[in-house]
């Protein structure tokens, strides 16, 4: 037999590198803003065409670079950050590397201006599979514009594997967001096919939270900070009313540097336990300060996941710190009718602040803003859940009896309107399946039955058919595994890799398929058909974090926890339009269940309006 190995030609083993680091247009553009933000920039400009399909360009007020350091920044483990490997426990920079420019010069065309202080002329260069195909001298304002064109213009199982523009164009934003809100001391602006998506001047970082994320939060932030020897937290976290039911604006900062982590995300969940309902995540945005020697950046590509020295402490800070900022500002929130009913259930809304909690709000600065118009909050009286009177139709004899929401949760039920709380009379239930259905807030579906008309809750009803659908899958039917084309490799803190590793089997059958691969890794070799391509390890981490959110439920058998999670994290969210065909065939799947009305953990999937009871609010009865 002949031998078989050979060398890799240079080009295809960079762009095969390249891979790990440039996965979409999204990639360069974190590449390039933290290239900027380590050359000591103070503007910093993106511009993106075509969702960053045909250029990615970030022109930065820099150190800009020599002629020979314009042309060496291409090459593989070309940096400035790093010189020895004790210099990797030291690291203050974004970048360290030196693999982002080489990984875009080996998948795109790139065009590179740069010009430092002290030089009289600046640089251009031009680049295209990784090979330098033009360069000169140029004019050019100190500070450096590197331009990346068709990406994957030469990898076509990439280029086609990109998404549609919104979804590129969504992470080209999430990237942005996260860097600007790092840095509010830099100025950033984002165009975007020549419109200004945002222009954002220094500030402080509560402006530059707001200026991100919507001026909905500019009443709603609670300051978080803590300092100690080991480690400095800061930030703000979100009054309970910020709760939604996506996990979208969760933001944390390690060293300045974006980071998932499923753990300790976990530490602030907790911190808001009782105060928001289990299956809805609260805005924040925190920054751990600590020294580099204490965390370990380099064990991914993209630098998204590290390894903390000793992670139970600060998960214990993270969770004490929130705890204190919410106590601090624990007021009653007016609640938003957004939020799911179930919240009203909790404690913490539904029993009257105690005299004790008054006198210290009272005290508070925070009181006197609150009571002031306009606010968001206000505390005027006892109790703040009157506008639930307004939103529940209430009898006469519900009015003299206070506002308690038991009590209006009976009337609710006596005047007619019949939740999946009961069974009873809800058989007979039968769809019009003729009639059109509307979508209302992309969160609920009204349609209609043989007895008027129900609003279905999409999501929890899409959580009571995934229900059914998985728990038979565990018993005889797995669901189809659609495997990656670009295996992924997943790491996680211990104790979670100590429980996907227990959940492997089993989530199997459930069309996950997944092999360990080292200490705390795993390799994502196959996902269910209904994930989204590079969601898959955000589907994990998630499906983890439910679990563990059950995992005081000590009557829960393992399997019945992971089919809830898994059934949750699935579940369309409320903010997904839905189509006719996807409404009608949402209801009708519900409507086939074995038991349509309540979700595994007891919510309410529909709520039937009843004729009478229609007909009495007209006063026709
Ligand atoms: P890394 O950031 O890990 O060092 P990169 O491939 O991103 O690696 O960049 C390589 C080098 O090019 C950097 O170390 C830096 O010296 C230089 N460089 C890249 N972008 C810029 C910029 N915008 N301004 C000045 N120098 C830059
Ligand atoms: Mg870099």
């Amino acid at each position: 037999m002949s031998d078989r190995i050979q060398l890799l030609p240079d080009n295809i083993a960079n762009q095969i590198a390249a891979g790990e680091v440039i996965q979409r247009p999204a990639s360069a553009v974190k590449e390039l803003l933290e290239n900027a933000i380590d050359a000591g920039a103070t503007d910093i400009k993106l511009i993106v065409a075509d969702a960053g399909k045909s250029l990615v360009q970030v022109t930065d007020n820099g150190s800009g670079m020599s002629e020979t350091d314009a042309r060496m920044s291409f090459e593989r483990h070309a940096t400035s950050k790093i010189a020895r490997i004790d210099d990797l426990f030291r690291i203050r920079t974004m970048g360290f590397r030196g693999e982002a420019l080489a990984s875009i010069a080996a998948v795109a065309q790139v065009e590179l201006k740069s010009r430092r202080a002290e030089d009289e002329a600046g640089t251009y260069i031009e680049i295209e599979n990784s090979l330098v195909t033009k360069q000169e001298p140029i004019a050019f304002p100190v500070g450096t514009s590197i331009a990346m064109k068709n990406v994957f213009f030469n990898v076509p199982a990439r280029r086609n594997f990109l998404k549609s523009n919104a979804v590129e164009m969504r992470h080209i934003v999430d990237e942005f967001t996260r860097v600007a809100m790092s840095f509010p001391g830099i100025s950033f602006s984002l165009t975007a096919n020549g419109q200004e998506i945002f222009r954002l001047g220094s500030s402080s970082l509560k402006q530059r939270i707001v200026h991100l994320l919507g001026s909905s939060y500019a009443s709603k932030l609670v300051n978080v900070q803590e300092q100690t020897d080991y480690l400095n937290i800061y930030g703000f976290t979100g009054k309970p009313d910020t709760a939604k039911k996506t996990r979208g604006d969760q933001y944390f900062f390690v060293n300045n540097r974006f980071i998932r982590s499923a753990y300790l995300n976990h530490a602030v969940m907790n911190a808001y336990q009782q105060m928001i309902p289990a299956d809805s995540y609260p805005m924040y945005a925190l920054f751990i300060d600590l020294d580099p020697a204490q965390i370990d950046i380099n064990v991914h590509p993209t630098k998204q996941e590290i390894k903390f020295e000793d992670e139970k402490i600060i998960y214990a800070f993270v969770q004490a710190a929130i705890k204190h900022a919410l106590a601090q500002f624990s007021i009653m929130p007016t609640l938003d009718f957004d939020l799911d009913p179930s919240i009203q259930k909790l404690d913490a809304v539904e029993k009257p602040f105690t005299e004790n909690q008054k006198i210290h709000t009272a005290a508070s600065s925070l009181y006197n803003t609150f009571t002031q118009k306009n606010q968001a909050h206000l505390i005027e009286s006892k109790s703040d859940l009157k506008h639930w009177k307004d939103f529940f139709p209430v009898t006469e004899k519900g009015r003299d009896s206070g506002s308690s929401l038991e009590t209006e949760k009976l009337e609710y039920e006596q005047t007619g309107l019949i939740t999946g709380y009961r069974k009873d009379g809800e058989s007979k239930l039968r769809l019009l399946e003729d009639a059109e259905m509307l979508q209302v807030h992309a969160a609920y579906i009204v349609a209609a039955t043989n007895q008027d008309f129900i609003l279905v809750h999409q999501q929890a009803a899409h959580e009571r058919i995934l229900y059914e659908r998985y728990a038979d899958a565990i018993r005889d039917k797995p669901v189809a595994i659609q495997r990656s084309l670009f295996p992924l490799t997943l790491s996680l803190s211990t104790q979670d890799a100590i429980l996907l590793q227990e959940l492997l089997p089993d989530l199997k059958l459930l069309g996950y398929e997944i092999e360990l691969f080292g200490k705390d890794a795993f390799i994502i070799q196959g996902t269910p058909g209904d994930v989204e391509q590079g969601n898959e390890k955000m589907a994990i981490e998630q499906i983890l974090e439910q679990y563990k959110n059950f995992s005081n439920e000590v009557k829960f058998s393992k399997r019945e926890k992971l089919i809830r999670s898994i059934a949750w994290q699935h579940a369309v969210k409320p903010g997904r339009y839905l189509t006719q065909k996807e409404m009608k065939a949402l209801v009708a799947d519900l409507f086939a269940c074995t038991q349509p009305n309540i979700t595994a953990s007891g919510n309410a999937t529909y709520i039937a309006f009843k004729k009478d009871y229609i007909e009495r609010m007209f006063g026709k009865i």
